[in-house]
């Protein structure tokens, strides 16, 4: 493409992304359900057919596979490949040298097995442990809140060791990003309805906002004393995630807290639809990173080329990483990895000639940014 820094040759460290399903093959009604965020079935059995990113990514296939640019024609073809010939014939084709997986979803029992997937993909593989799944399986363990903070803390002691390289939070789907220090009183009548939901219907989905919050703030400082990163999740999402308590503004409670200055602190999504105040809070914190995610949201190129543009006009160099956020077909972690490389390219060549970098500057910007891997500790 005419008027982009050539990124190509070099491999990207996907820096948040999710396992692969084990099961591939897929008729048009499953396939188009990977590609939305709407639960609305006629969102997912039509709609999502009609928006850039499906149609980008059916003309991909076409290509890649050599066949007629048609959704049936796509999918016949890619049917015919296992699970692991997808895997590493796409990651291969996208130069993906690395992953940073949340473990927490889909569920492992649904993954592809980390042995098989990292023989496949040839990529170093990374996980990360999931906050609220975590605290929703020790809630069904642990009648007394005591013995639940007791453990939790034990749980969270040396998470190196236990093989993650971060954690990752997803109260932004849940109780909110505006996590707070709650009186023990109000946690513990927080853990005594989480318990009774539990009796009453045999689960526990965490919105029981003094426990979340109090739970979370246990990880933080075990975060912090480790000095380990933690994903949050931000912005775009299913509307399970309520888009207002979501908005990146409303973590300035933890941003602002001085013992966590030594959590790095990951803000996923580039915070879409909010990507300038995400880049604004890159920009004022020294411990927050913008992870900027080039698969999910679903968007145009266009559309991902402003975020890109925001980030990198205002956020220092440094604070900024790439992802896919990839989840259950390896599509999405290739197509990410291919536009992610594309956009990156376009908006540094602008920089290159609106005189911000030379050649050089850019290359070294693009190597920060997760093509070469810096980040691969966050
Ligand atoms: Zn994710």
């Amino acid at each position: 493409m005419a008027g982009t820094l050539a990124l190509e040759e070099i491999a990207v460290i996907d820096n948040h992304c999710h396992a692969v399903e084990s099961d591939q093959q897929t008729d048009t009604a499953r396939w188009r359900r990977y590609f939305t965020e709407s639960p609305d079935a006629v969102m997912q059995a039509d709609d999502v057919a009609q928006t850039a990113l499906y149609r980008r990514l059916t003309r991909r296939m076409a290509k890649f596979y050599d066949v007629p640019n048609d959704e049936a024609a796509v999918l016949a073809a890619r049917n015919t490949h296992s699970t692991p010939a997808l895997v590493e014939s796409l990651f291969r084709d996208a130069n993906i040298g690395g992953v940073v997986v949340d473990t927490g979803y889909p569920d492992p029992d649904r993954a592809l097995a980390v042995d098989t997937f990292v023989a496949a993909s040839r990529s170093s593989y990374r996980a990360m442990l999931r906050l609220e799944v975590t605290f929703e399986a020790m809630i069904a363990v642990y009648a007394g809140y005591h013995e639940l903070v007791e453990a939790l803390e034990e749980r969270l002691r040396d998470l190196r060791a236990e093989g993650y390289c971060g954690l990752k939070c997803i109260a932004g789907y849940r109780t909110g990003l505006s996590i707070q220090r709650w009186p023990e009183g109000d946690a513990r009548r927080a853990f005594a309805a989480a318990r009774a939901e539990l009796d009453a219907t045999g689960g526990v989905r965490l919105g029981h906002k003094a426990l979340s919050d109090t739970l979370l703030h246990i990880a933080f400082a075990a975060a912090a004393a480790q000095e380990l990163p933690v994903q949050f999740h931000v912005g775009y999402g299913d509307p399970d995630a309520d888009l207002r308590s979501a908005a990146p503004l409303e973590l300035r409670a933890v941003l602002e807290d001085r013992s966590y200055r030594s959590m790095p602190i990951v803000l996923l999504h580039g915070c879409w639809p909010y990507f300038r105040e995400g880049a604004y809070l890159a920009a004022v914190y020294g411990n927050v990173h913008l992870d900027l995610s080039y698969a999910i949201p679903f968007l145009s190129v266009g559309e991902m080329t402003s975020m890109t543009r925001a980030a990198l006009g205002a956020a220092p160099f440094t604070k900024l990483m790439y992802s896919s956020d990839g989840a259950r077909v390896p599509e999405l972690h290739w197509l990410g990895a291919l536009d992610g490389r594309r956009v990156l390219g376009r908006v540094l060549e602008e920089l290159i000639q609106d005189g911000d970098l030379d050649r050089d500057e850019a290359r070294s910007t693009a190597k920060l940014y997760g093509f070469d891997g810096a980040h691969s500790d966050a």
